[in-house]
């Protein structure tokens, strides 16, 4: 039997209010996180990857909306949650890596005391038992204690993202959002940032929602895979079934669009054209104007996110 979800988002839908009307951003959008699960959610840029995880968070700020469905975490209605319940949510139990270390950090302040602040904040703890659990933190991600009273600039760019990873965890929670944590960085950090993830939840249990535009990254570290097009959820499957047997056109298209390491070698196809403008989205599939394989009704008829394969799910009217 599957384990209950940590987290459960449920037809979960996001729309700017514009003066020429609402934008929906997500659609329907549902998945569930097991405990130590990672899921990795990818599409290309716009396709409300992001969107979806400020609205788990309840960081949303108008114009943006959530105008539909229910965000569960272990059993807690997310969207029901007051202001004091919020705060007592966000960073102990569930914490977001932001994708540019640069802008996340305050420039002004030493590394130290960045990550005692929420400390300090949430557990009441003196300054001094704050910056010996930041230099606790530092060290769990590689980083020398002796490094506390450096300024972000003093650090390079790799390090940066260790230290929004160490803030992240300051408080232990069991459920990270990494919102394309390693995009600013060259392959080589790329690869050592994400072994170091890797091993910290192996090490410390976690579950991650792994947001990317680069499908390449996810490939050995999700467990799940859910494929994400102009705000709608495409495919859904484990992580080795979408790579060896990818069912949604959209995903053969992001899946032709990088090379393999190990593979032979191969023309790079790419996906022609590029994602629709949200305000005024195609009838039917919204991937029809850019797919190989559409056919007629996919020019009128929306097609269902369903189960097409064991624990594969698709939205395509192929299946
Ligand atoms: Fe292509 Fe039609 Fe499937 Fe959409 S529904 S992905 S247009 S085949």
């Amino acid at each position: 039997m599957a384990p209950s979800p940590l987290l459960s988002v449920q037809d979960l839908r996001v729309e700017f209010i514009t003066p020429t009307g609402p934008v929906c951003a997500v659609d329907n959008v549902s998945f569930d996180i097991a405990p130590g699960e990672v899921l990795g959610l990818a599409g290309e840029s716009g396709s409300g990857k992001s969107t979806v995880a400020m609205a788990i968070m309840r960081l949303l700020r108008p114009p943006a909306v959530i105008t539909g469905g229910h965000v569960y975490f272990a059993g807690q209605d997310v969207l029901a949650m007051n202001e004091e319940q919020l705060r007592a949510f966000r960073w102990r139990k569930m914490a977001l890596v932001f994708q540019s270390a640069m802008t996340a950090l305050n420039p002004v302040l030493t590394i130290g005391e960045q990550i005692s602040d929420p400390i300090i904040a949430h557990d009441g703890v003196t300054p001094a038992q704050a910056m010996e659990r930041a230099a606790a933190l530092l060290k769990l991600v590689n980083i020398d204690s002796s490094r506390l009273n450096s300024y972000p600039h003093q650090l390079s760019g790799g390090m940066r993202q260790r230290v929004v990873i160490a803030i992240a965890m300051a408080l232990k929670p069991p459920f990270l959002i990494m919102d394309e944590p390693t995009t600013a960085l060259d392959v080589v950090v790329q690869r050592e940032i994400l072994q170091q993830i890797a091993e910290l939840k192996e090490r410390l249990g976690f579950s991650i929602l792994f947001i990317t535009h680069d499908l390449s990254l996810i490939a050995e570290f999700s467990t799940r895979i859910a494929i994400l097009y102009a705000g709608k959820l495409a495919e859904t499957a484990r992580a080795k079934d979408l790579f060896s047997d990818p069912k949604h056109p959209y995903t053969q298209g992001l899946l032709g669009s990088f090379p393999s390491v190990r593979g032979p070698r191969r023309k790079l196809q790419g996906i022609p054209g590029s994602p629709p403008d949200m305000r005024n989205p195609p009838a039917g599939c919204r991937f029809h104007p850019r797919c190989p394989q559409a056919f007629a009704t996919c020019q009128n008829e929306l097609p269902v996110l369903r189960e097409i394969a064991p624990e594969h799910r698709g939205a395509c009217h192929l299946y």
